[in-house]
């Protein structure tokens, strides 16, 4: 009897050897399909980095796919036949071999798994088992929940790990959370070590070409690409952090730093994402430190809180939420992005640093994101699906599936606070208490009116007030609007006038 064929479609994000679609592959019969295609790469202007790290990692897996007999069929970027979207390759695939079977793994992108099904093709789609929780099991734990809470979540997901769990199922170090001691702004002296870098062997080179070629518009540069293509080199920026990063990480997570863009951070995001390293083993080697007395306990919960915690929390907001929760905007916002987000060209230093070393790496960490691009625009009323775009587009490691909610939701509170209970809006105090952004910039942090002022102050008092109404009954935000409340009236104006001063000059596309 001859035995049944299968077509194997592998993602640019599913580089994974022990990817579910790959399981039980029979080297005989089955094809796996790998493309590069135009519709992906540039339904956003993704950095020029970020499409040079996804070819050149596909180009490198589908190597050594081969090298263990496995039949692959790659479709280059710059293939004559190439028809330019992942559901026209699979129909084409599809009629060229007529196999039995095709089995995909289900998708980061709730478009890009629509447009597959929207092709009528019968599939076997297989639950994705690199995430610790599936989207069945995601949608059991949040029915009938009126609004989720990631910290409810993170501890299901402890005890179902068993990460950091005494013998009795509590907690080790007593509590679930110790996010209060990862809150350090970075002392004078403590130096972060160099970054590990990785140099583009023949295969990125070539990548690297194609990519100048076909996406010279794409915003962001390609000269300093670094990043880590195969297995063995994500193992190795891995096991770099484990030496080098990871005892200090956990306490300056959220500092912030002039001309330092990685401080003591990963950077494995984006490797992770593609699937060259394994969750479950960055957190057993984490917990391993943790009890080998090689770390302290804070910096090893906190790095699993992000892995299993919130990175899953935000992937089961997407598939549960999607496609509807793309289009929350809460507070209304209309504004535009300005232009300075796309080349760093704005006199505020926290912005022009955020802003020019997400342009020269595709990285920024997540309290540069959160706390400086993304307080700015939330505080200016930028509209959300903008905002959305330039960080699924800037980012190495953004896919929509993690890059949505955490910018939707955490950052914008455009979903009306389904992901978090509250704004994370804050003044420029905020940014000097984490950075030393301040002391170089043209604005006074100290100063909240002047024409000199840092834009964030105003702009924070601007937006408490302007969005009153749905803000004030939020028991987290109730000290924010006692402190409004006790300003002099003609402080309050005084604010409210250098506001929409500053917003005008948004809208007229003035950079400040
Ligand atoms: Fe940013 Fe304001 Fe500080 Fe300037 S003064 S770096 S704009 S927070």
């Amino acid at each position: 009897m001859n035995k049944a064929s299968s077509l194997r479609l592998i993602l640019g994000d599913q580089l994974s050897f022990d990817l579910a679609s790959l399981q039980a592959v029979d080297i005989e019969c089955d094809t796996v399909l790998m493309v590069e295609v135009m519709e992906e790469a540039s339904h956003v202007p993704h950095h020029p980095q970020k499409i040079t790290l996804i070819f050149s990692a596909m180009r490198h897996f589908a190597e050594a796919l081969q090298q263990r007999g496995v039949k692959v069929q790659y479709v280059k970027l710059d293939d004559p036949e190439n028809t330019g979207s992942v559901p026209r390759e699979l129909e084409r695939w599809r009629a060229l071999l007529r196999p039995d079977e095709i089995h995909i793994t289900e998708c980061g992108d709730w478009r890009l798994e629509q447009s597959i099904k929207d092709c009528g093709l019968a599939i076997k789609w297989h639950s994705d088992s690199r995430f610790l929780c599936s989207r069945a099991e995601f949608f059991t734990w949040a029915n009938g929940k009126k609004q989720l809470r990631m910290e409810f979540f993170y501890r299901e997901m402890r005890r179902k790990s068993r990460l950091l769990l005494n013998g009795d199922g509590s907690p080790v170090g007593g509590a679930w959370n110790f996010d209060a001691e990862n809150r350090k702004a970075l002392p004078k002296g403590v130096r972060p070590p160099s970054p590990a870098r990785f140099t583009p062997d023949a295969i990125t080179r070539d990548v690297l070409a194609l990519v100048a070629k076909n996406f010279a518009s794409h915003y962001g540069t390609l000269d300093t690409f670094d990043y880590p293509v195969t297995h063995a080199e994500a193992q190795a920026l891995w096991d770099y952090f484990l030496d080098w990063g990871l005892a200090a990480f956990g306490d300056y997570q959220d500092a912030m730093a002039c001309n330092e863009p990685f401080l003591f951070h990963a950077r494995i995001s984006a490797a992770l994402n593609i699937g060259l390293l394994d969750l479950r083993q960055l957190c057993s080697d984490v917990e391993s430190a943790y009890l080998s007395g090689s770390i302290a306990l804070n910096a090893a919960e906190g790095f699993i809180r992000q892995l299993i915690g919130w990175r899953e929390y935000v992937r089961g907001v997407y598939w549960l939420k999607m496609p509807d929760y793309a289009d929350g905007n809460a507070f209304g916002n209309s504004r535009s992005l300005p232009e300075f987000y796309w080349t760093g060209d704005t006199q505020m230093n926290c912005m022009r640093q955020a802003i020019n070393q997400s342009l020269e790496h595709a990285y920024a960490h997540h309290i540069q994101r959160l706390m400086v691009t993304g307080n700015f625009a939330l505080l200016a009323g930028i509209a959300p699906s903008q905002i959305c775009e330039w960080y699924l587009a800037i980012y190495m490691d953004a896919f929509d599936w993690v890059e949505l909610p955490n910018t939707l939701g955490m950052v914008m509170h455009a979903d009306g606070g389904y992901l978090g209970s509250k704004p994370y809006c804050a003044s420029g105090q905020y940014i000097k208490r984490m950075s030393d952004y301040c002391r170089g910039c043209a604005y006074k942090v100290s100063e909240s009116t002047t024409g000199d002022a840092c834009p964030f102050n105003s702009l924070y008092w601007h937006f408490l007030m302007r969005h009153g109404d749905r803000l004030r009954g939020n028991q987290r935000m109730a000290m924010i609007y006692k402190n409004l409340d006790h300003m002099d009236e003609s402080k309050q104006q005084a604010l409210w006038r250098r506001g929409e001063l500053l917003l005008a000059k948004l809208d007229e596309g003035q950079s400040f």
